[in-house]
């Protein structure tokens, strides 16, 4: 039975002085090149469809390289991937190229790097305070104790971090988009800078790699209804279409979130393989639609020992 082994990836990037927002810290691309060096010594690369349609006679080990959000950092990494002939899959966000939007996760990011965790938890402590009153017993960012066990660092970061990705979702917009304005002139051109445009898009599909639907706007498909899912899937499944000519056929759930709905959509959409963020190694029998994925940033002694 072939064994799957699926990686996901987020921010590969030179800590470079010279390049837009590079106080967003991630795996340098050194790093990623080594670690590559070390996981082909034991498995063949191959794209999450192509895991999707192995045999259970093939008995091989075999290793889907993921990318998270279309970073405008994949496009080094692809060029990299393509030099080494290994293919990969990548799931860019459409509203990031389509509408030249930034997500709110990447503007909390981005709003780090231009201020801290405690001007923005206290910024946000006075937002709830004012604003939605009812809201602030459960929310409020504190550094009395961690609300997010697994997560490491500092408590109060870790808290803000928390209630950001805990808090309705347009209530955290609202507080982002506010602190955004007063930080950057305009979305519109840190999207441009921080995400892959379309003809990115095109030529890594041209030169092998997969291209995946990783929903419109990546919101947490789970907690929308079932419309709104419809919508997220196949709007982005149609623009990316659009741009590479070929059917998309894998999915990334944002968050790793999904319900049995989320899977009954996506199958509608002909979509026949997804992955997660269930911490788990795929074999041939595994369902399709919910591969799990190890992340490397907190997982990397783990995967480099699965290889020994
Ligand atoms: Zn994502």
């Amino acid at each position: 039975m072939a064994t799957g082994l699926a990686i996901m990836y987020h921010y590969v990037r030179e800590q470079d002085e010279k390049r837009p927002h590079k106080g967003i810290f991630g795996l340098g691309i050194d790093s990623f090149k080594k670690q590559i060096e070390a996981i082909s010594t034991k498995f063949t690369f191959c794209t999450v469809n192509e895991f999707s349609r192995m045999t259970k006679t093939d008995n091989k080990r075999y290793c889907m390289l993921t990318f998270d959000d279309g970073l405008k950092d994949h496009h080094e990494v692809f060029v990299y991937l393509k030099e080494k002939g290994i293919r990969a899959t990548f799931f860019p966000i459409t509203s990031t190229f389509d509408e030249s939007k930034v997500i709110n996760s990447h503007k909390m990011h981005l709003l780090l790097e231009k201020t801290n965790a405690y001007e923005l938890g206290n910024s946000l402590n006075a937002f709830l305070e004012n604003k939605h009153p009812e809201l602030f017993q459960q929310f409020h960012v504190h550094d009395k104790y961690k609300r997010w066990n697994k997560q490491f660092g500092n408590i109060f970061t870790i808290n803000f971090k928390f209630a950001i990705a805990s808090l309705p979702q347009q209530i955290s917009k609202k507080f982002l988009d506010d602190q955004f304005s007063t930080y950057y002139d305009s979305e519109e051109k840190v999207s441009k800078e921080f995400y892959l445009s379309e003809a990115q898009i095109k030529q890594m599909h041209d030169d092998g790699m997969e291209i995946g639907c990783h929903t419109h706007n990546h919101n947490n498909l789970k907690i929308q209804s079932s419309i709104q899912q419809q919508n997220e899937i196949e709007r982005s499944k149609n623009i990316l279409e659009g741009i590479i000519k070929d059917p998309v056929t894998s999915i990334s759930y944002p968050y790793g979130q999904f319900s049995p709905e989320t899977i009954q959509l996506a199958k509608q959409n002909n979509i026949t393989s997804g992955v997660t963020t269930i911490q788990q190694i795929n074999h041939s029998n595994t369902d399709k639609m919910t591969f799990g994925r190890i992340d490397i940033a907190y997982f990397e002694e783990k995967i480099l020992e699965h290889i020994k």
